[in-house]
């Protein structure tokens, strides 16, 4: 499996014809060359597992609206649940003072996590960051200063600069390479169905690791089972069982980055749960809030957290956002607690959902390293390799799957489906055949 970032590919489209004009004159995109990419279609309206378009049939959203949207567009309990708030308490300085769905969201996410302490910021990127922040000063604080970070090959965790030089570095973060700070990097053993040299990986792997921790490591940043925009890479419990012992061994932090994989998206409510791990520190965003607002949180065991206590000023975590605590986003965000924890078979049951459709998919002869997690089921295309990322397979797949009323979005050749949770059998249906039609059109 490839480790350079997927998401390369995700938006370049060198293939297409420059049609920047068509563009909005004043909407910059993310991840998009508008010189080359096919204008945008006009969204005015989400229900459940359907985008409405302006002017065209409605699309099943199956990748969860870039992995946030949780229970379903539109969810009638948690828009009510920000209504409500709304009219109650929008914003507060959350310095000085605090407010009751801020209160019982940390209480909540404590007890499922088992982690004391949650920070907030306002995405996945900024909840990296401040894990990130907090490990590194906590043992400056601890007067054991260790400057060295390890993160794994094909990792993303964001795009602002801390989050960024932990991830893989590609074309995205080329033209900021000598701005990063270094980091060392781990092989990502990812496997699939079928997989027989897994194990040879995954030591390969541990080794590599134990060399690194040789020299001493504030933490070690992993997304748990699942690494998402490097290509929806999977790996096995056993694996991340054995970076946790080493990590431990060397008296690092472990860090889980669940910005995609919390929530129920791996078939549990966390994916290191799910993969026996303890972290130190964990981040969370996207579906946080059932993808409705935009809220990151960082969260701290109470030992790391400790190191910042004290009558020296220097030892506070002087980070903080104008947004933090957002009541409509907390409130939002216990909403889905209740959603989560009124139907946990709606994320337990979904990998035994995907798993007939994925097995006959298997069989198609342009399908490779099938692999499933939770709610997550991906495969390569069987594509000629030397085509490299001009190889088009990827977008006729895409496009023949829209025409079929779903929306896809490959990385690269990793086809995937992330749908949300109230995707119902008809729909999870209608996702297979129209990939097998994009696969028929290859
Ligand atoms: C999406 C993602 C991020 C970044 O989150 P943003 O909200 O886009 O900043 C970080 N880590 C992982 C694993 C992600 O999938």
């Amino acid at each position: 499996m490839a480790t350079q970032s997927h998401r390369i590919m995700d938006c370049f489209d060198p293939l297409a014809a420059p049609n920047a004009n068509n563009w909005h004159p004043h909407l910059w995109p993310p991840f998009t060359q508008i010189a080359s990419a096919s204008p945008p279609q006009r969204v005015i309206a989400a229900d459940g597992a359907l985008l409405m378009l302006d002017g065209a049939p409605p699309l099943i959203d199956a990748i969860s609206s870039w992995w946030v949207t949780l229970h379903g567009h539109a969810n009638p309990s948690i828009a009510a649940a920000i209504a409500t708030q709304a009219q109650q308490l929008e914003q507060v300085i959350f310095a000085d003072f605090i407010h009751p769905q801020a209160e019982q969201l940390a209480e909540r996410l404590s007890a499922v996590t088992g982690l004391q302490r949650l920070f907030f910021s306002d995405n996945g990127s900024t909840a990296v960051e401040v894990a990130l922040k907090i490990a590194c000063q906590c043992w400056h604080n601890r007067g054991e200063p260790r400057q060295q970070l390890i993160a794994f090959n094909g990792a993303y965790h964001g795009d602002t600069f801390g989050a960024m030089a932990v991830g893989e570095r590609n074309l995205f973060s080329a033209p900021f390479e000598e701005m990063l700070f270094p980091v060392a990097r781990v092989p990502w053993p990812a496997t699939w169905w079928g997989d027989e040299e897994v194990e040879t990986r995954e030591r390969i792997a541990l080794t590599e690791l134990e060399r690194c921790l040789q020299t001493p490591t504030a933490a070690v940043i992993l997304e748990p089972l699942v690494q998402g925009a490097g290509g929806m890479a999977m790996v096995r419990a056993e694996f991340l069982q054995g970076v946790e012992q080493r990590v431990r061994a060397a008296g690092a932090l472990l860090i889980a980055d669940e910005v995609l994989t919390g929530f129920g998206r791996c078939g549990a409510l966390f994916a290191f749960k799910r993969a026996g791990l303890a972290p130190d520190l964990i981040a969370l965003s996207k579906g946080l809030t059932g993808g409705f607002l935009p809220m990151g949180v960082t969260m701290a065991r109470e030992e790391v957290f400790e190191a910042f206590l004290g009558d020296d000023p220097s030892l506070t975590l002087w980070h903080g956002h104008s947004f933090t605590a957002n009541p409509l986003g907390c409130a939002a965000a216990n909403a889905s607690l209740d959603l989560l924890e009124a139907n946990p078979e709606s994320y337990e049951n979904f990998e035994a959902r995907h798993r007939p459709h994925l097995e006959a998919l298997a069989e198609h002869p342009k399908v490779q390293q099938p692999r499933l997690t939770g709610t997550i089921a991906a495969f390569d295309l069987a594509i000629d390799g030397t085509h490299g990322y001009l190889n088009p397979a990827g977008r006729i797949v895409k496009q023949q799957a829209i025409n079929n009323g779903v929306f896809l979005r490959p990385l690269g050749q990793v086809v995937y489906l992330l749908p949300p949770l109230c995707l119902n059998d008809a729909q999870l249906e209608q996702c297979y055949a129209a990939i097998n039609l994009g696969l028929e059109a290859l």
